[in-house]
């Protein structure tokens, strides 16, 4: 605390990201990463950018890289916006659509960027609650609002939303934006974007930091039509020009070329999920049913906290809730390889489970 800084600072809850530990040896499962490297096309990229042109700035307007996930969505290039990872687009989001003066709805137990940028964008939050199954139910939605926020599927509990759930919400909500934040759709999912030409308030974001193995490059991008992209290119222009650097635009570009790698390396973690699923299911685990590359899991004999400080204590390293208390008993365990999967079993054996 200081008396230098700006009113609002004092008031700010800032997001508390997944600790990223300096220990050897980890299993390191807390922060949905995708155990797979990207694309080497993605590394080839990467290296070919470093050899020309760092000292120029990089295109404002990431051309080449909207121009070819536009393709890849069959949408055009300015139905298409990238940012530093989804949550800058999502924060830019937040300023472009839903600073209304009116509540922004999202769900009680969700991503918890949510309401910290609710907190920065002085947004009034409205927070939905889950249905008994930990669901999603889209129609606790209708009711006013300055704009409508969840992930499909649901973080942290992996839980999908079929499509015409959503579509529906869009038919029915149309003065405010429904963003649809897809960080992890590829897991299983049907992405909202083939709604983009159909409905002028939907909004879809997505990550490459999950799927396409790139959360240390930060890309994310937004799909949606041309007037709301129009909207997140004044906010991103009066922010930073140059959200993404040469590397990220020419190594994204790259990642959303190599199609083949891409099938495989999801394919991949979704057999992972699915042999997860049945082993945690083997020892007593309650799993819910997962379209993301993490589990969310409790167990009836052992609390959440107390099994994921045990993992700990052996170098695997999960993510537990403490609040809401309807989640306090469940564990979010990432998706990992069959080796990391091996060993958070052979962890879970050694507490007696
Ligand atoms: N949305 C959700 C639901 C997430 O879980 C995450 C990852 N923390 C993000 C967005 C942001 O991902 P990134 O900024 O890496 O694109």
């Amino acid at each position: 605390m200081s008396k230098l800084w700006s009113p609002l600072v004092h008031t700010l809850e800032p997001y508390v990201p997944g600790e990223q530990p300096k220990m050897e040896r980890l299993v390191k499962l807390n922060t949905n990463e995708n155990p797979l490297p990207p694309s080497p096309a993605v590394q080839a990229a990467i290296a070919a950018a470093v050899q020309s042109g760092l000292q120029l700035y990089p295109d404002p307007e990431s051309s080449a890289l909207r121009e070819t996930i536009a393709k890849y969505h069959g949408l055009s290039m300015a139905e298409v916006f990238v940012g530093n990872g989804s949550d800058e687009v999502l924060a830019h989001a937040y300023q472009a659509f839903f600073r209304q003066g009116k509540p922004l709805l999202y769900p009680a137990i969700s991503y918890s960027f949510y309401p910290v940028y609710c907190g920065l964008f002085e947004v009034e939050p409205h927070t939905v609650p889950l249905n008994e199954q930990l669901e999603i139910d889209l129609r606790d939605y209708r009711i006013p609002n300055g704009g409508i926020i969840f992930p499909n599927p649901n973080a942290p509990t992996g839980q999908l939303i079929p499509l015409a759930e959503i579509e529906a919400l869009l038919a029915d909500n149309t003065d405010s934006v429904v963003l649809v934040d897809e960080a992890y759709i590829d897991f299983g999912g049907a992405s909202a974007a083939v709604l983009v030409p159909k409905y002028p308030n939907l909004l879809v974001v997505q990550t490459l930091s999950k799927s396409r193995s790139l959360a240390g490059l930060r890309v994310g991008f937004a799909l949606g039509q041309k007037h709301l992209i129009d909207a997140l290119v004044r906010v991103k222009d009066s922010f930073n020009s140059y959200p993404l650097d040469r590397l990220a635009q020419a190594g994204a570009q790259a990642a959303f070329e190599d199609e083949a790698y891409f099938q495989a390396a999801r394919t991949a973690v979704i057999t992972e999920r699915a042999r997860l699923t049945e082993a945690l299911q083997e020892l007593g685990f309650e799993v819910l049913p997962s379209a993301a590359n993490f589990v969310f899991a409790r167990h009836p004999a052992h609390a959440g906290a107390a099994l994921a400080q045990s993992l700990r204590e052996q170098g695997i390293i999960v993510r537990h809730f403490a609040k809401p208390e309807n989640i306090a008993a469940f564990m979010r365990i990432t998706v990992g390889t069959p080796e990391q999967t091996d060993a958070l079993l052979a962890g879970l054996r050694e507490l007696g489970l």
